[in-house]
């Protein structure tokens, strides 16, 4: 009998995991002894971190899409479906269109997405560039943008903790290269009491947002938006005035782990923070931003968590080896300061960040890693 791997979600950590299992176990895949199968509801993958320069009109939207076909190693089967509900008892798996594939290990891998709708008018009031359809309007608002005030307003929870702050950064070289600047006000509101939860990053905001003229406000939960009259309210009670609002809305995690009983409060799966396995299951992982492990939901932590949880994997699919490899929290975040220069944050469960000196050469770096990690989801870097 063969072993059968299922994993859910065909994005940053779906393939890695499916392709450095499939790797690892070349003859047994090739085989069919161990069958590795994705189930994704999408069948194009697309970099979401490509979002930011979209917005700014520095890259085109097809330069981040492959099929995920084409990203996934020989011999995993890929069903382009949407899962509806997990029976862990039954070791199953049901989707949309009715099939039921059965599993010895499930891998989640579902993401996170928007929730639109938790803050009244958010959906007309706002700009997002979390999304390819939002960056793509933000972007054509941009291009009409000819000075005002530009909040950036950020909801948590939400994936790439530090988007907004490059977001911020960007645009304020952006206006100054327009020639804008001097007629832009440039506001960026933050629901705790810094302006970044990481402290080195909050450290490091609060002086470069000073230096600019960016004013910070803290402590700013959004509550809601008049989309008509241009305010942005929080419930704290202060109002701030825009022309042009760009949100992080608060992000959820898919309806499918409350559908199945597995999920907490947020759609997040209670996720054991070294091994990854969810709740009390032996064979139920949950990997990327879908867990409720207190780290960014992050591309990298997706990657190193994929690498831990694969080569476990590996042990169980073959002799049923106990899992033997523990995630320590690992994650590394570039974070651009502006149009040519960046810096970066690397960082585990017992080692916060500290932040170099932004520099030409890490933008660089920056963009040489986005234009090549698809070879990281392909697991052949
Ligand atoms: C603007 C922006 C900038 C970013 N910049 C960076 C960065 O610089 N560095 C970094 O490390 N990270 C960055 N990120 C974050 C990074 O993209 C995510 O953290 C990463 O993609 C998470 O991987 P994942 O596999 O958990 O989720 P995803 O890659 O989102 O994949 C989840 C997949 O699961 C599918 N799915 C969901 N539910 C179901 C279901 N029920 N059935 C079937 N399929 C389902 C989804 O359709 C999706 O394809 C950025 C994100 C954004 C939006």
């Amino acid at each position: 009998m063969s072993k059968k791997l299922l994993i859910i979600g065909s994005g940053t950590a779906g393939l890695m995991v499916a392709n450095l299992v499939a790797r690892q176990l070349r003859g047994p895949v090739a085989h069919r002894d161990i069958e590795v199968t994705v189930l994704g509801e999408r069948d194009e993958y697309v970099y979401q971190p490509g979002f930011l320069y979209v917005a700014f009109d520095l890259w085109e939207p097809d330069s981040l899409r492959r099929k995920v076909a084409d990203l996934l190693s020989p011999g995993v089967r890929f069903v382009h479906d949407r899962a509806e509900r997990i029976d862990a008892a039954a070791q199953s798996v049901t989707t949309r269109t009715g099939q039921t594939l059965q599993y010895d290990y499930l891998v989640i891998a579902t993401g996170s997405q928007l929730n639109l709708t938790e803050i009244p008018g958010l959906e007309e009031g706002a700009h997002w560039f979390y999304t390819l359809e939002g960056a793509l309007r933000l972007r054509e608002a941009l291009k009409s943008f000819e000075g005002g005030r530009l909040v950036l307003s950020v909801g948590i929870p939400h994936k790439c903790p530090v988007a907004p702050v490059e977001f911020t950064m960007m645009f304020d070289d952006w206006a100054r290269a327009r020639g804008i600047r001097e007629k832009t006000e440039i506001t960026y509101t933050y629901p705790v009491a810094r302006p970044h939860t990481i402290a080195s990053v909050a450290d490091f905001a609060d002086r470069e947002f000073t230096a600019r003229g960016i004013e910070i406000e803290t402590f700013f939960n959004m509550d809601s938006i008049d989309a008509q009259g241009k305010v942005l309210h929080s419930q704290e009670g202060t109002d701030v005035p825009y022309d042009l609002l760009v949100a992080i809305p608060p992000h959820m995690g898919d309806t499918l782990g409350a559908a199945s009983g597995l999920a907490e409060k947020g759609n997040w799966y209670p996720t054991d923070r070294n091994l990854l396995r969810v709740g009390a299951y032996k064979n139920i992982f949950a990997v990327g931003d879908t867990t409720n492990i207190p780290v960014s939901k992050a591309g990298s932590v997706a990657h190193f968590e994929s690498e831990v949880l694969a080569d476990n994997l590996v042990g169980l699919l073959t002799d049923g080896r106990e899992p033997g490899h523990a995630y320590t929290g690992r994650a590394f975040c570039f974070i651009e300061t502006g149009l040519e220069q960046a810096t970066y944050i690397s960082f585990d469960f017992a080692h916060p960040p500290t932040v170099p000196t932004p520099s030409r050469s890490i933008h660089l770096f920056k963009q040489t890693y986005n234009r090549i990690h698809w070879a990281n989801l392909k697991a052949v870097m």
